[in-house]
């Protein structure tokens, strides 16, 4: 009787188990760069889909497993990412503690579910040595897990490339110490608008890197896909670690049909892209109301425009990992 019950029990907790619930770094393993694609482990081209978590010292409630594991199952992210801010209040330069915490919280999450995760220095001025104190931390916590990507400049705003690439290659040469393998993504100048800057003159001697491009399609469109497809023909790998369909501000209406036009760029030239951001602000990007929980089960009444948006786009694309 017992056998039977526990038998019972088992299909009970498969026919509940979630869509979207499948373990894509099982899948892929290893992350790595061939060129300019990004591959799996067995070196076949891989492309991650998710949602960028808001800033987390004015969204700290959001930063929890329950957030990550819904992120996944219901909206069939393969990546999210942890979006710590550096300045101003609360950030990590003025509390390291607590911003490391919230970081691991989504980390650790993250590999309990089996997503990649970005580890994202979400800053837009060079903090040479908090940098390398923080990611020398996060290399020797999380190296050994293919789960985790560093994301080391956000937006650079004000400086030059020669700037952001000699602040790269410290933070670089400090995560390498201790991870040898795991992509690591470099910003560029102008809210990571100038790849092309990047692709005449890349970072030398390192593997596994990848370059960001960000794009807000109300105010981004042809003339940044363009330079973006110079890059790649130079052999530049990019990474979309942040988009979405508004105002580069954040704000104002979607353009949805602009959007559309990215998300195809990038699924053509295999770039992988996520969405910013898993927030409740009032303003466009955000994508979740006050009435969103903090820990998941978002409901169709808690999610913005731009939430429903992004949800059916990161689903249709992900498609193959909602089984
Ligand atoms: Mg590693």
């Amino acid at each position: 009787m017992k056998t039977v019950y526990s038998l019972l029990l088992a299909c009970m907790v498969i026919v509940y188990l979630p869509a979207g619930a499948q373990n894509v770094v099982r899948q892929h393993g290893q992350l790595q760069v061939k060129g300019a694609q990004l591959c799996n482990q067995k070196g076949e081209p891989v492309v991650l889909r998710g949602m960028s978590f808001g800033w987390h010292n004015f969204w700290p409630r959001f930063y929890n497993g329950g957030a990550v594991q819904w992120l996944q199952q219901d909206w069939g992210c393969t990546v999210v990412r942890a979006a710590m801010g550096v300045e101003p209040r609360r950030g990590y330069k003025q509390d390291s503690a607590g911003s490391v915490r919230a970081v691991k919280a989504v980390v650790d999450a993250a590999i309990a579910a089996g997503i990649y995760v970005i580890i994202d220095w979400h800053s837009h001025n060079i903090n040479l040595e908090e940098a390398r104190t923080f990611f020398a931390q996060m290399a020797q916590e999380y190296g050994q897990y293919p789960n985790v990507i560093y994301e080391i400049f956000n937006e650079p705003e004000r400086q030059s490339w020669d700037e952001v690439k000699a602040y790269s290659a410290e933070v670089i040469g400090t995560i390498r110490k201790w991870d040898p393998d795991n992509i690591i993504l470099v910003g560029s100048p102008h809210w990571d608008q100038d790849v092309h800057l990047a692709a005449d003159a890349p970072l030398q001697g390192f593997s596994n890197l990848m370059y960001t491009l960000h794009f807000y399609a109300a105010t981004h469109k042809q003339s940044l896909r363009d330079r973006g497809t110079y890059a790649l023909k130079k052999g530049l790998p990019l990474f979309i670690s942040e988009s979405a369909g508004m105002e580069a501000t954040g704000n104002g209406p979607l353009n949805e049909s602009e959007w559309l036009q990215w998300i195809e760029w990038a699924e053509q030239n295999g770039v992988s892209w996520v969405t910013w951001s898993v927030s409740d602000k009032d303003e466009t990007c955000s994508v979740l109301l006050p009435s969103a929980a903090s820990d998941g089960g978002w409901k169709e009444t808690d999610l913005k425009e731009s939430g429903k948006k992004a949800r059916a786009l990161i689903r249709k694309y992900n498609k193959v990992y909602l089984k």
